[in-house]
């Protein structure tokens, strides 16, 4: 018996190859709602594992070229993209669908800043986005963003209250700095700190987010550990600058997210201040923290090398003026970022598949 359209169409899209998955998109279950109507219009949809999918163009160009070279008596051919979607569990945080953190070790490496410049590339890129700012006792966003000053807001839900995180530009952002004043927190000891990082992850209402970033605190202390083991993270960030002392720390991070009852998977190592370039002689380099270190750091322990970032005097500005998240679109320095970010959500797809 010859088989029908419909069989054909799926055999074509079996051609269709995930370079991260290494399967095709009919095993994936990516193909949804194919409808075949009386003209043979073809419609289906391609369920991504995230909205900034970048193969997704890459996906309809073979699913179209694949069909139109097996099965002539096709028409029209319409591809939707839609996202795969997540059971929803009891509370909030089962709708956040990656949680990734941010670590670095060593203070002062720019954890910070790069944590806030890929919130807003996955943002721009078209994902739902929260940051949650978990070094409580030098919180950041506060100022990065420009939301000193603001209050979460909270709802009551049966007899227990959550938080409703602050949102700006499509950007949900929680701090402590928006808590409690700085002094008051450096006094706080462990359980109190580990305690109040769990409220922001548990008892918030973050609605549905693709990616929340996490930066954590500098060092290996209670906040990692309350983190990692209240929350299934997707994985870990390690940002490091390339010099020496910064390694040593940003080793120690590594080596706690590789522990037997920790476990969380490395996404990459990302080298911050990796060089200065004088904004008249753009091309030339100078490497004044080192050069490198952050790439032997990812291949000493095999873990994806995602970037560099050089010293960059307007977006430090941008951070300490709090006009990053307006500043981004118009800079041509984004490119780095949007990179960056492109490649993360790959590891995070490929991780979140095996
Ligand atoms: P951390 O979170 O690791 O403690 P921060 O993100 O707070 O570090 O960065 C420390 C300081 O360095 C901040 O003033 C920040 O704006 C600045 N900074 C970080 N990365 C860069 C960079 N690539 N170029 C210029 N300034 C940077």
């Amino acid at each position: 018996m010859p088989s029908s359209l419909e069989d054909k169409i799926y055999n074509s899209l079996r051609k269709v190859i995930d370079p991260d998955f290494k399967k095709d998109l009919v095993s994936l279950n990516m193909i949804d709602d194919l409808t075949i109507d009386g003209k043979n219009n073809v419609s289906f949809a391609i369920a991504l594992t995230t909205p900034v999918c970048p193969v997704k163009d890459f996906f309809k160009q073979e699913c179209i070229q694949y069909l139109r070279a097996d099965n002539p008596q096709i028409r029209k051919i319409h591809i939707d993209f839609t996202v795969q979607k997540k059971k929803k569990k009891s509370h909030f945080f089962s709708q956040v669908h990656h949680a990734v953190v941010v670590a670095s070790g060593k203070g002062g490496v720019g954890k910070s800043l790069v944590a806030a410049n890929l919130a807003i590339a996955l943002k721009n890129m078209g994902a739902r986005i929260g940051i949650l700012d978990a070094d409580i006792y030098g919180p950041s966003v506060p100022t990065i963003f420009h939301t000193e000053g603001s209050y979460p807001g909270v709802k009551k839900v049966g007899n227990k209250n959550y938080l409703i995180p602050i949102a700006k530009q499509g950007i949900k952002m929680l701090s402590m700095g928006y808590l409690a004043k700085p002094q008051q927190a450096v006094i706080w000891r462990g359980p109190m700190a580990s305690s109040a990082i769990k409220q922001f992850l548990l008892d918030t209402d973050w609605g549905e987010l693709d990616y929340l970033i996490i930066d954590l605190p500098p060092g290996t202390g209670d906040i990692h550990l309350s983190i990692c083991q209240n929350v299934s993270l997707s994985g870990a960030l390690i940002v490091t600058t390339p010099q020496k002392i910064a390694l040593i720390d940003a080793v120690k991070a590594v080596q706690m997210f590789q522990q037997k009852h920790i476990r969380v998977p490395i996404l990459g190592v990302i080298e911050n201040m990796s060089y200065f370039s004088p904004p008249k002689t753009s091309e030339e380099k100078y490497y004044l923290f080192g050069k490198d270190g952050g790439k032997r750091l990812a291949s000493q322990y095999e873990i994806p090398f995602l970037g560099e970032i050089p010293i960059d005097t307007p977006m430090r500005e941008a951070a300490d003026a709090g006009t990053l998240l307006e500043n981004f679109t118009k800079s041509d320095k984004n490119t780095t970022f949007t990179k960056i970010s492109e490649q993360l959500v790959r590891n995070i797809a490929k991780l979140s598949s095996s």
